[in-house]
């Protein structure tokens, strides 16, 4: 189990999903409340009770359980720490709520995507959460943590349903998947390898560009990226992630030439030449070439899919 200090009140507590490092939570402590963000799958949620009873904090100094997105890697665990923790509220981005309050669908929708074992190995049966005990989160919205301010804006471009938090004190946001992917094994000298997120099924690149500037233009100083950590300097990195995602639209582009029939070999196509783009890429960055295929191999094929589905409803 690792749990990283990363900055005056800000822990980052690792889900455990599949491995280490693919999946943080955050335990953000201001005067003596605390708001967990990102709650990994229920498989997570001992992980971030442990964290609580190990730093002598009461489960009665939660106030906020926040989901950047019901993506199950982010809200998975959402209803069984909501049970745990009896004071807390959810605080869910508009579009996610009724997914959380009657999650089938979102259970039915993540089994078509990683088949019915693996969904039941990674995530289990979901709990829902009664809506009394939601606040639902509009765009510009804030709340208060102690002496800090959460605002919460509307980021879609890898969700619909995709908030990122700003907090004021750390001036930094937590953006889910919204300002992307860095591993922390492909760090050069300190500086993160970053890449997107096109995770099925409402990926759309002009959002999603879009809702990085937005962030960008609140002068924030540091991201604090469910995969992984924390990273500063979020302008240089926003450039990377434009290109990128300019990057895979020209690689959808360049696929339905060559193939306009939708389908599983179209897929695999599109899987094929993003690993190449993202491997060259990790190349030039200083990575070494096993270790960047091992950690970008889930992420190839789970961004072709989503690339494959936006592909399809493009046309
Ligand atoms: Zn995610």
């Amino acid at each position: 189990m690792s749990n990283l200090p990363l900055m005056d009140g800000i822990t980052l507590i690792d889900s455990g999903m599949i491995r280490e490092g693919l999946a943080a939570c955050y335990a953000l402590e201001r005067d003596g409340r605390i708001a967990i963000i990102e709650t990994g799958t229920r498989n997570s949620v001992p992980r971030i009770l442990a964290w609580l009873a190990d730093n002598s904090y009461g489960r009665d100094q939660v106030d906020y359980v926040i989901a950047t997105h019901v993506h199950l890697d982010h809200a998975g665990g959402v209803g069984l720490l909501m049970q745990e923790i009896e004071g807390a509220t959810l605080v869910i981005h508009p579009r996610g709520a009724r997914h959380m309050a009657q999650p089938a669908k979102l259970q039915a929708g993540a089994t078509a995507v990683y088949g019915e074992e693996a969904y039941q190995q990674m995530y289990g049966d979901l709990i829902p959460v009664s809506e009394d005990r939601m606040h639902i989160a509009e765009d510009g919205s804030t709340l208060t943590l102690g002496a800090s301010t959460l605002t919460f804006l509307d980021t879609p471009g890898h969700a619909n349903h995709h908030f990122c938090v700003h907090e004021s004190v750390s001036n930094g946001f937590f953006t889910g998947d919204t300002f992307g992917i860095a591993y922390r094994e492909l760090l050069v000298a300190g500086r993160p390898f970053i890449f997107p997120s096109s995770t099925p099924v409402q990926f759309n690149p002009e959002a999603l560009k879009a809702s990085i500037q937005r962030m960008l233009e609140f002068g924030t100083e540091r991201m604090f990226l469910t995969h992984y950590g924390m990273v500063e300097e979020p302008a240089a990195l926003a450039l990377e992630l434009y290109e990128q995602i300019d990057g895979y639209v020209a690689i959808c582009d360049e696929v339905l030439a060559q193939m306009p029939e939708a389908g599983f070999e179209r897929g695999a196509l599109i899987q094929e030449r993003l690993t190449e783009f993202t491997l060259a890429r990790a190349l030039a960055h200083g990575c070494e070439e096993a270790t960047a295929r091992e950690h970008i191999a889930f992420d190839m094929g789970l961004n072709a899919q989503g690339l494959e589905v936006w592909l399809a409803g493009r046309s």
